[in-house]
C-alpha cells in the first residue's frame, strides 16, 4: 500500500511501515524466457507444473500433497436448471483436504520450509486450519490453530488428526483473529494468517491458470467465486492478469463475488462504488467460510470486479441449501454451503441479466459437503 519493498525470503508478515498486506511482485520477462504454454504440457500433475509462478526459490523446500489440477466438469442436469448450457464447476473440493485452501497451504508452508520455521499459528473458521495442518504435519512443523467455537466438528477434528493443536474461541469471527494475534504477539510464534499471507494468495492464482489451461486458453465469460476475505477471488485476478501480461491470454474473465446476506460487507462497497470496504455485523449463515466482517482483501476484491467488469451479489440461507440439494440430486455432487453461496449468486446474476444464456460460466466449488453434515442435515431431515 505505501510502496515499500522486502526480500522475498523475508518473515514479516504485514508491512514493517504502514501495517498494509504485502504482494509478491515477478520478473515477467523471466518467465517468459523459461515457461510457455506448450512447455506446460510434459509438465507433473499438481499446480506446481506452474512453478515459475510461485514465489519459492528451491524445489527442496516444496511441501506438496498432490494439490490443484482439479476437473472442470459440466453438470447437464443442474446447468439445463439454471438455463446456462456452458456451465462448468470447477471442483476443488476435489483437493486433498477437501477445500481449496490447499491450493495457498502448499506455497505458503513451502516458504515456512524454506524459511526454516518450525512452529506457526494460525486463526480459521476451519478449512484453512485443517489444510494448514495437513501441510505443517507433511514438513515437520508445528500448528496451532484458533477457530471460533461454532466451527463444524469436523474440521475441528481434521485438524486435531493432522495433529493441530486447535483452540476454540467463543465470541465472533473477529474474536477469534484477535485472539490469534494476541498469541502471536506473546509467544512468538510465526502468524501465518492466510487473509493477509502473501504466499498464501500466490497459491490461490494457480486456479486461474488451470481453468485457462483446462480452456485451451480461451477464458470463460464469467467466474463466480463464493467470497470470504477476498484472497480466492483477488488470487484469481492476479493469476488471469498474469496470463494476459505475457499474452497467453486475451483477456480475463468477468469476475463475479457473492456473499451471504449476513454478512455482506463487500457487496455494501461494491454498490455505494467505495474503493474500500467497511466492516459490518457479523451475522449468523450457514456459509460460515465466508462470514468475514472485515475482509483484508476488500479492497482487491472490489478492484478485480471493476477491472474486469464483474459484480458483487448477496444470497439468503434458504437459496444456499435450495441449491445444495439441487446440485446433489441433478449431478451427484456434494458441496459444503459456503460454495453453494456461489450457487445461489449465480441464479441471480442469471436473474439480472448480468450472465446471459449462451455465455460460457465457471462457478468454484470451494469445500466437500460432508466438512459441514450438521448443516447439511437440515436439509435432509426437513424433505
Ligand atoms: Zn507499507
Amino acid at each position: 500500500m505505501c510502496g515499500e519493498e522486502y526480500s522475498v525470503t523475508d518473515t514479516l508478515v504485514v508491512c514493517k511501515k504502514c501495517g498494509g498486506i504485502l504482494d509478491v511482485k515477478y520478473d515477467l520477462a523471466e518467465i517468459q524466457r523459461t515457461a510457455n504454454r506448450e512447455s506446460l504440457r510434459s509438465r507433473g500433475r499438481s499446480l506446481w507444473r506452474y512453478r515459475e509462478f510461485l514465489p519459492i526459490k528451491d524445489d527442496g523446500s516444496i511441501v506438496s500433497l498432490g494439490e490443484g489440477l482439479t476437473p472442470l466438469r459440466h453438470v447437464r442436469q443442474y446447468a439445463a436448471l439454471l438455463q446456462l448450457p456452458h456451465l462448468s464447476l470447477k471442483l476443488d473440493y476435489l483437493n486433498p483436504t477437501g477445500a481449496f485452501k490447499d491450493r495457498g497451504s502448499t506455497v505458503s508452508v513451502s516458504k515456512l520450509k524454506e524459511l526454516n520455521m518450525t512452529s506457526v499459528l494460525e486463526d480459521s473458521s476451519g478449512n484453512a486450519g485443517a489444510s494448514l495442518a495437513a501441510y505443517c504435519a507433511a514438513a515437520r512443523i508445528e500448528c496451532t490453530i484458533y477457530a471460533p467455537a461454532t466451527t463444524p466438528r469436523e474440521k475441528l477434528i481434521q485438524a486435531r488428526m493432522y495433529g493441530a493443536k486447535v483452540k476454540t474461541v467463543d465470541g465472533s469471527r473477529t474474536d477469534v483473529a484477535t485472539a490469534a494475534e494476541n498469541a502471536w504477539k506473546t509467544t512468538g510464534l510465526h502468524y501465518a494468517s492466510h487473509n493477509t499471507n502473501p504466499f498464501f494468495v500466490e497459491g490461490m492464482k494457480t486456479v486461474a491458470y488451470e481453468i485457462a489451461e483446462d480452456m485451451h486458453w480461451r477464458v470463460p465469460d464469467h467466474v463466480v467465486f463464493p467470497v470470504g476475505g477476498g484472497t480466492l477471488l483477488a488470487g484469481a485476478y492476479r493469476g488471469f492478469e498474469e496470463l494476459v501480461k505475457l499474452g497467453w491470454i486475451e483477456r480475463s474473465p468477468r469476475l463475479h463475488c457473492v456473499q451471504s446476506e449476513a454478512c455482506m460487507p463487500i457487496v455494501k462497497a461494491f454498490r455505494a462504488r467505495a474503493q474500500k470496504v467497511t466492516a459490518c455485523a457479523e451475522g449468523n449463515t450457514v456459509a460460515g467460510g465466508i462470514r468475514i466482517t472485515n475482509p483484508a482483501r476488500g479492497s482487491q476484491v472490489l478492484d478485480s470486479l471493476n477491472k474486469t467488469g464483474g459484480c458483487a451479489v448477496e444470497v439468503s440461507d434458504a437459496a444456499i441449501l435450495r441449491h445444495q440439494s439441487l446440485l446433489a440430486r441433478l449431478d451427484g455432487i456434494f458441496a459444503e454451503p459456503t460454495s453453494c453461496a456461489a450457487l445461489a449468486g449465480l441464479e441471480r446474476l442469471r436473474q439480472m441479466s448480468i450472465i446471459e444464456k449462451d455465455e460460457q460460466v465457471v462457478v468454484e466449488l470451494t469445500g466437500f459437503g460432508l466438512k459441514d453434515t450438521r448443516t447439511a442435515a437440515l436439509s435432509v431431515e426437513s424433505s
